[in-house]
């Protein structure tokens, strides 16, 4: 499958939440991307107005020539011209401003967490489940929008689910058991306060572990005539922050409706490429999922930037006392947890010609 933008011209897309980690992020993505050019920037009323150079605490790396000197529009889908959006928005004003993006035509690629749940929101993996963007007939018929909304998963979430995806396919996940260390960029910028962080761990990250074990069951079920039918597997988690600075790991624990050993479920995972619908796009990772063999890995230090931060590196497969299999993930989260997973999302969007519809 092949795209090439309208008379080689890339798409014009507008960031929401352009100045804060993930938007952040979305820019560096995007700065050469073949589809997409970012032409408008949106964020708050504190940046409004400025050139972005001024308005963005730039995070990583040199920021972009092209967006440096773009004014930052305030969140009024009126001033805004480009079809497709890409959310990194604060979920405090998530949910009015992607509503009214939408209901105004425009094609929203949410982070946020306001949308993922609602019955007729694709939340996406296009790996694990790109089927799932068949809601969007139900989406429109139902709000009656011309634009639409599609949502990304938690970032933890997603390490999880590209993680377990294989497993889900092949035995069935019948018990799940999550533990994760979440990087400080998954708090946003500035983020969690240094006193608070260095030379520490915090047991809690609020809203965290429902999201964690709703969105898997969501991300892990199966469409079926307009609906998601989400996995019955029964989850349980806990969600640490940790001084590192990209990266979330998650030590998994699983037990399979069909028995299968730590040998099997590796090989099954080692051959997994996910859904053949990906294949061809140009932010997919040669290998969405590899398995680490050094009983030392995954590590945040040395195998977060695996596939350009949109790999999610498995290590430790082995047998558990408890319930049938362990092992650890580790994914980038602001690359394929956030702002990687929704340009994907678009990616898939434009090959299957739903894009245009916005
Ligand atoms: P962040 O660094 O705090 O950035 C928040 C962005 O929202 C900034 O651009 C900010 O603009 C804008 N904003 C805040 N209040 C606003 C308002 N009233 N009106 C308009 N814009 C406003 O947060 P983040 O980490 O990038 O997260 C962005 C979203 O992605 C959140 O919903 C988060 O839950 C989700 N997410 C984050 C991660 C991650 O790893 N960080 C992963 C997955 C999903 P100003 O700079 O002008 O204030």
């Amino acid at each position: 499958m092949t795209y090439a933008p309208p008379s080689g011209k890339r798409l014009p897309v507008a960031i929401l939440g352009a100045t804060g980690a993930v938007g952040q992020t979305f820019i560096r993505l995007l700065a050469d991307h073949p589809w997409f050019e970012v032409k408008e920037v949106v964020a708050s009323e504190r940046s409004e107005g400025k050139p972005y150079r001024e308005a963005a605490r730039w995070i990583e790396g040199v920021m972009p020539e092209s967006v440096r000197e773009l004014i930052v529009q305030p969140v009024d889908p009126a001033r805004i011209t480009s079809s497709v959006t890409f959310s990194a928005l604060d979920s405090s004003v998530a949910g009015d401003v992607e509503r009214a993006f939408a209901s105004a035509g425009k094609f929203v690629l949410s982070n946020a967490k306001n949308y993922r749940m609602d019955a007729d929101v694709p939340l996406v993996i296009p790996e694990v489940n790109a089927d799932h963007m068949q809601l969007l007939d139900r989406q429109r018929r139902e709000r009656g929008w011309k634009g639409a909304i599609v949502t990304n998963a938690n970032c933890a979430a997603t390490v999880a689910a590209v993680a377990l995806a294989p497993l889900e396919e092949a035995f069935g996940i019948e018990n799940l058991f999550l533990m994760t260390m979440q990087a400080v960029s998954g708090a946003g910028y500035p983020g969690v306060p240094s006193l608070d962080i260095l030379g520490n761990v915090i047991p809690y990250i609020a809203d965290e572990e429902p999201k964690l074990e709703l969105e898997m069951t969501k991300l892990l079920g199966r469409y079926e005539g307009g609906s998601i039918h989400r996995s019955p597997m029964k989850v349980s988690s806990h969600t640490n922050r940790v001084a590192v600075e990209h990266g979330h790991m998650v030590c998994i624990t699983a037990s399979f409706r069909k028995k299968a050993t730590a040998d099997e479920a590796r090989e099954v995972l080692r051959s997994w490429k996910g859904n053949e619908a990906t294949f061809n796009l140009p932010s997919r990772p040669a290998q969405p999922l590899v398995v680490a063999d050094e009983p030392n890995r995954p590590q945040p230090r040395r195998d977060v930037n695996a596939g350009a931060g949109m790999t999610v590196t498995v290590g430790r497969v082995r047998p558990d006392p408890i319930l049938d299999i362990r092992m650890v993930a580790l994914g980038h989260n602001t690359v394929r947890g956030a702002a990687g997973g929704s340009v994907l999302n678009a990616e898939l969007l434009a090959v299957t010609g739903r894009l245009g519809d916005a």
